[in-house]
Order: C-alpha cells, then sequence, then structure tokens
C-alpha cells in the first residue's frame, strides 16, 4: 500500500491508472477505522480493480463546538488496518492541503441539506458536499462506496453527484453492527460503559418497526412514537429526531403508502455523545 499525502500526486497516480484502464474504486474516511470502514473496502474491492482509501478529519463539517479537535486521529493504526484490508492507496492530506489559501468555493446541497442533520448542524452537509467533490476529483474514480449508516450523507453525495454531471457511480453499503446491534462508529468509543449498554436501544427500536411494518401497518408516525418510547424505556437518552422520511427526499413521512420505500431515521444523544441509526423500509405492494 502506498500512503500519499499531496493532492497532486495522487491525482496523477489516478490519472496514470486510468490510462492503463485499471476501474478505480474509492472509500472515504475520517480515520479512527473500524469494521464498517472494512466493510466498505470489501464492496469496493469487489466491484473496482484499484481500491484508494482517503484519511481526511475534514474541518469544514464540524459545526462550532463539536469534536473537531478530539476527533480520534490514530494513523499509525489505521494505515496498518487499511494495508491488511488490501487497500492500494492511502490518500491522507492534511488540512492545508486540502484547503490552501485563498480557497472560496463551495457546494450548496440543496433543500435536503437543511434538515434533520442539516438543520441541527448548520453548514454540514455544505462541508461534506464540497470535500466529497474535491476528493472525487483529487483521487478520479469510477465507483465511490458510501455507507447506509450516514443515509442523509449519501443521499446528498448521490444528489450532487447527479446534479453536477461527476459520473463516478455512488454504492451504498449496509450498517455494519456490533453484536448486540449497535452501529460501529468512530464515536462509540466516547461511550461511558453504562452509555454502551445503554446504546442497542437504537436497534431495538428500529428491531420494533421492523416488526411492525412486517405485520402490515402502515401508520408511520405511530410506530416512530413507539420506536422513540422504546429508546426513553432502559436510559437516559435524549433524542434530536426520529421519524420514517421519504427514503430519497427525506421529507417527513407519516403513512406509507404501496411501493414506496421509506426510512426511519433517529439521532440520539447518550451524554455527550451523538449516535445516528436508521433503516430503509420498502412499503411492499398491494397484492
Ligand atoms: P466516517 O469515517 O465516519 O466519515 O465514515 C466513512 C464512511 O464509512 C462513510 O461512508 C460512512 O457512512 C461509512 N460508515 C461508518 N460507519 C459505518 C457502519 N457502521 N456501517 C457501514 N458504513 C459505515
Amino acid at each position: 500500500m502506498q500512503i500519499i499525502t499531496d493532492p497532486a500526486e495522487m491525482q496523477s497516480i489516478a490519472e496514470g491508472l486510468r490510462l492503463q484502464h485499471q476501474f478505480i474504486g474509492v472509500v472515504m474516511t475520517m480515520g479512527a477505522l473500524h469494521e464498517g470502514h472494512l466493510s466498505l473496502v470489501r464492496l469496493a474491492q469487489k466491484k473496482a480493480g484499484i481500491v484508494i482509501m482517503t484519511l481526511f478529519v475534514n474541518p469544514t463539517q464540524f459545526g462550532p463546538g463539536e469534536d473537531f479537535e478530539r476527533y480520534p486521529r490514530p494513523f499509525e493504526q489505521d494505515a496498518a488496518l487499511a494495508r491488511s484490508a488490501g487497500v492500494d492507496y492511502l490518500f491522507a492530506p492534511s488540512p492545508e492541503q486540502i484547503y490552501p489559501d485563498g480557497f472560496v468555493t463551495a457546494i450548496d446541497p440543496g433543500p435536503m441539506a437543511e434538515s434533520f442533520e442539516g438543520s441541527l448542524r448548520p453548514g454540514h452537509f455544505k462541508g461534506v458536499a464540497t470535500v466529497v467533490v474535491k476528493l472525487l476529483g483529487i483521487t478520479r474514480p469510477h465507483l465511490a462506496v458510501f455507507g447506509e449508516k450516514d443515509a442523509q450523507q449519501l443521499a446528498v453525495i448521490r444528489r450532487a453527484v447527479a446534479d453536477l454531471n461527476i459520473g463516478t457511480v455512488i454504492e451504498g453499503a449496509p450498517i455494519a453492527r456490533e453484536n448486540d446491534g449497535l452501529a460501529t462508529s468512530s464515536r462509540n468509543i466516547y461511550l461511558s460503559f453504562e452509555e454502551r449498554q445503554q446504546a442497542p436501544l437504537l436497534f431495538k427500536a428500529i428491531s420494533h418497526a421492523r416488526q411492525e411494518t412486517g405485520s402490515g401497518r402502515k401508520d408511520l408516525a405511530s410506530i416512530a412514537r413507539e420506536a422513540e418510547a422504546i429508546v426513553h424505556s432502559g436510559s437516559a437518552a435524549s433524542t434530536d429526531y426520529l421519524c420514517f422520511v421519504d427514503d430519497e427526499t427525506f421529507e417527513l413521512a407519516s403513512e406509507a403508502v404501496p411501493g414506496k420505500a421509506y426510512r426511519l431515521i433517529m439521532a440520539v444523544r447518550f451524554g455527550s455523545t451523538r449516535l445516528i441509526d436508521n433503516w430503509k423500509y420498502l412499503c411492499p405492494n398491494d397484492k
């Protein structure tokens, strides 16, 4: 595995690979790698001949008072994990290399970026969309894999890549979970022992929604209220949001229509740690 920090060098390597007719897949991360990231690498390897991983803790997607400074940065461990996962190139630039003096251009991701994560974290998706488009320009991939764990981010990226005719195929990867159902996340290490015991309640809430919709219920707003009660039942957690949305537009959905896809999305705070999770529900066509 080659480690590259210079954007121009990465770009010329990617260009060279393209000239050799290599099919390039990219996995973008902020490091502190875990099983979720590695599952993205495996999916990229299945679909592409060369896998580039980017490792960049992007300052512009963190709001004031968020965890940019304390975000974990175990670089040596990440490089070892990426190498043993079979990543071909690890692109790990500094903030100054990505945002040199004079940098001004940014992407406006539109209305989808203003609800849920976007309304609670103003400017977050503008930061995400801008850095993703920059990293796509630097790594020149045919395919980019993003986790469904960050479902709203995935929807924003799909929209931006389509709207800007970037031409990279965007592939969503399923959520990787611990044995007790907690979605793997670089932020799980912030949880106290007690909070870690309670965190699987998010998955319990999802399981309830899966069971109720599976039995034919279509009253999504009530099911979401029941799911929220489950999160609050065994914990002192506070909910930023927990609801069903239209899977494509992220507009609030209260009643399921056969044939349409929805997503139960949630952001829950355990002390100072904020966890997100979601589940996609495809309402079956009536027989
Ligand atoms: P991050 O390093 O948190 O920015 O995540 C980098 C990529 O990994 C994003 O596409 C995330 O959606 C994805 N990811 C993070 N956690 C998981 C998970 N538990 N399952 C699947 N993908 C994940």
